[in-house]
């Protein structure tokens, strides 16, 4: 497969702030609210909340 858009995995957008965070860090740099969640991951495109056990996003279908 392919690997598309490696920059954008690569970056984490906190969803409290919208601070753009690099994937290394588990706390948002600005706000302080955590990045990596356990039982749910955010689409880096819409947004939205889906389980880790998602492959692609349920609202637009990126791959997660
Ligand atoms: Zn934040
Ligand atoms: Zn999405």
């Amino acid at each position: 497969m392919v690997e598309l858009k490696k920059d954008i995995s690569e970056i984490k957008v906190c969803n409290q702030c919208g601070e753009i965070n690099y994937d290394n860090v588990n706390f948002c740099q600005d706000c302080g609210s955590m990045l990596k969640d356990f039982t749910h991951v955010f689409c880096d495109i819409c947004g939205a909340k889906n389980s880790i056990e998602n492959k692609t996003c349920d609202e637009c279908k990126n791959l997660l």
